[in-house]
């Protein structure tokens, strides 16, 4: 197992990370293996034979499937201990969501469950409230879903009308309000609720289902993840005691976004699972399928598309895997049992808000593209319901919607850069600045891959970090916090910046592989060549993109030559590395790592 160091959230964009301090994949401990092989056994056999009728929502099914999954402990990872819970490192829970998204609509009811439906409590929850249902949301007795969302607030969700009266004897709320898109529903037994206290003060509060007042709309039709409840919870004069508040009355926005980030990263581990089962059937059906008398996977074009679906899920997988590294090590120090210990908790889940919000968008842009280019090499019968990949390309669909969307997530991105740098917990600013004085001494290599390929590889990222920074630099000294209001320069700086820390994390794993003389390492630095000369392509053309809209005239010209400077987009014949890729997917008809 690595000694695996947490740097500060975010510190990729300003520093290269050291090698011995990243987690991947392939070092994961015995235990999470059995814990991931336990839970796919569960999906593949108790799960996905029922899907149609868990679409059809059969009563009582999803809720029963759920307490099965309960007594197996795959509910109970994420609470320490003391709470009835199994206290499991983020790595081996990583793992975990990776299995149970093999059932994508069944995914979005444990991780309503799991996550925003439990870990208001853990986090912001008093001792009396953690101990009363942590147990029994940890074995599935008791079923938790997350009312944030509105008719008309949904992104901006602190817009919100439900409101909170208190009474006069100061010993009662009283709800009103209708909650939308409440992923599960029709069965959950407790409900965090924010909603304005008097009209103003935004709030979260634990609501029971049997609560007088409270009751669940029907279920909306959905283009995809059927097999998940989405309802309205309408709240018509609910008495809560005041002790069923969550946290602070009037800070209920921050409760909704801790939870919300850690939301995201286990969105980006379910869109990596659900990812390796479709390139599975992708790859399998591209070995059966004959046209002009060669079987498809023969021609380049489908070639194409199962290399590229690798690629991604690759740097996916290593990004995830490096992140939840290091959330182990901070995680690892706090004692979840000691009272007051949800300060920590709390600043440990909020340090890679940055991490966590690439991971959702860029897991959800590999999902679709996963999902997309699978049906397309199904062709008509991708479009069938006989086929796998109807339900799978509508069921993906959703990721880059909930959770806050991809859009709200890169602006999410340059917020937390930007908050993280005023407040000196993320020295951009000095990074970029002493990157301009040094501009003019830097000499990009000409870049081919004659040297030591990883070293080449290595030289992009540098080059990507810099064109980044020098962006994302010069945007700040033009346009100071007002940078937020240009909102595709803002967007054009996150993509950017996970592109770096896609590859980066990518990097770092095929030079780990090589050094334990991993059969797998040659495959990964074809992965990671792939990924880096178009990554360094499409840095070059936002770098541009957002130096064009900032300036004009002579500046604009000095800018773009200094990104020439900068910036040397190599030519890598990746047509034969992709082959190469993609023959090792139509060997194994499966992912390669
Ligand atoms: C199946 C499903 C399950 C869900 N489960 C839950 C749940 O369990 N609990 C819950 O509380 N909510 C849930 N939601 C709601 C979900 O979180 C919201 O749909 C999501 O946050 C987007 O809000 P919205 O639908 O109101 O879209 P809007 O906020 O109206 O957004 C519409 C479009 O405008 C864009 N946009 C909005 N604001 C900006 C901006 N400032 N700048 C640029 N673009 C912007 C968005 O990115 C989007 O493309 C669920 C939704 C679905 C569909």
């Amino acid at each position: 197992m690595a000694q695996i160091k947490a740097p500060p959230g975010g510190a990729f964009l300003i520093e290269e990370a050291e090698l011995d301090g990243v987690l991947i994949p392939e070092e994961l401990s015995a235990e999470a293996r059995l814990m991931a092989r336990t839970t796919e056994e569960f999906i593949r056999k108790e799960v996905l034979p029922v899907t149609d009728r868990l679409e059809a929502h059969e009563e009582g099914l999803n809720a029963r499937l759920m307490r099965s999954a309960g007594e197996l402990g795959l509910l109970a990872g994420g609470i320490p201990e003391v709470f009835g819970g199994l206290d499991l490192p983020k790595s081996t829970l990583t793992l975990q969501s990776e299995m149970i998204a093999l059932a994508s609509s069944f995914a979005v009811t444990v991780g309503a469950h799991t996550q925003i439906g439990t870990l208001p409590i853990l986090y912001f929850g008093t001792e009396e409230q953690k101990r009363k249902y942590l147990p029994r949301l940890a074995s599935g007795e008791t079923i938790g879903a997350f009312a944030l969302s509105e008719a008309e607030s949904g992104s901006d969700a602190l817009s919100a009308k439900t409101r909170a009266t208190l009474t006069p004897d100061g010993r009662r709320y009283v709800l009103n309000g209708t909650k939308m898109w409440i992923s599960n529903a029709a069965f959950a037994d407790l409900f965090t609720v924010f909603a304005k206290a008097d009209g103003e003060q935004f709030t979260a509060f634990l609501v029971e289902r049997n609560t007088p007042g409270l009751s669940i709309g029907r279920e909306e039709h959905k283009l995809g993840i059927r097999g998940s409840s989405t309802c309205r919870v309408i709240l018509e004069d609910v008495q809560i005691p005041v002790d069923s508040v969550i946290g602070e009355v009037g800070k209920g926005y921050r409760v909704a976004l801790y939870i919300l980030n850690i939301g995201r990263f286990g969105l980006g581990a379910g869109a990596l699972g659900t990812s390796r089962e479709l390139l599975r059937h992708s790859a399998k059906y591209a070995n059966q399928r004959v046209q002009f008398g060669s079987r498809i996977s023969s021609y380049g074009l489908i070639q194409h598309k199962l290399a590229e679906m690798a690629v991604r899920m690759f740097t996916l997988e290593s990004m995830l895997y490096r992140t939840a590294g290091y959330w182990d090590v901070l995680f690892a120090g706090v004692d979840a049992s000691a009272e007051g210990s949800a300060d920590e908790l709390r600043a440990v889940t909020e340090e890679y808000a940055i991490e966590c919000a690439i991971l959702k968008f860029y897991g959800s842009e590999v999902l679709d593209y996963v999902a997309d280019e699978g049906l397309q090499i199904h062709g008509g019968n991708g479009y069938s319901e006989e086929f796998p990949m109807a339900r799978a390309y509508r069921d993906a669909r959703i990721n880059r919607i909930f959770e806050g969307t991809n859009e709200i997530n890169r602006l999410t991105l340059l917020d937390q850069v930007l908050r993280r740098a005023q407040k000196g917990r993320l020295a951009l600013p000095q990074a970029a600045a002493k990157l301009k004085e040094a501009v003019l001494s830097l000499a990009p290599r000409s870049s081919d891959l004659s040297a030591d390929p990883l070293d080449e590889v290595g030289e992009w990222i540098r080059q990507i970090r810099n064109a980044t920074l020098y962006a994302a630099g010069q945007a700040w000294e033009t346009l100071g916090v007002k940078i937020a209001d240009l909102q595709e320069v803002a967007a054009a700086i996150a993509d950017m910046s996970a592109v770096l820390f896609a590859l980066e994390s990518g990097w770092l794993r095929a030079r780990k592989l090589a050094a334990s003389g991993s059969p797998r390492s040659g495959l990964a630095l074809s992965a990671i060549q792939v990924y880096g000369a178009d990554a360094c392509a499409q840095v070059e053309q936002w770098s541009r993109y957002v130096i064009s809209a900032i300036s004009d005239g002579d500046t604009r010209r000095t800018h773009a030559a200094v990104l020439r400077r900068i910036l040397k987009p190599p030519l890598v014949d990746t047509v034969t590395l992709r082959r190469q890729l993609a023959r090792s997917v139509i060997e194994l008809e499966a992912y390669p790592w």
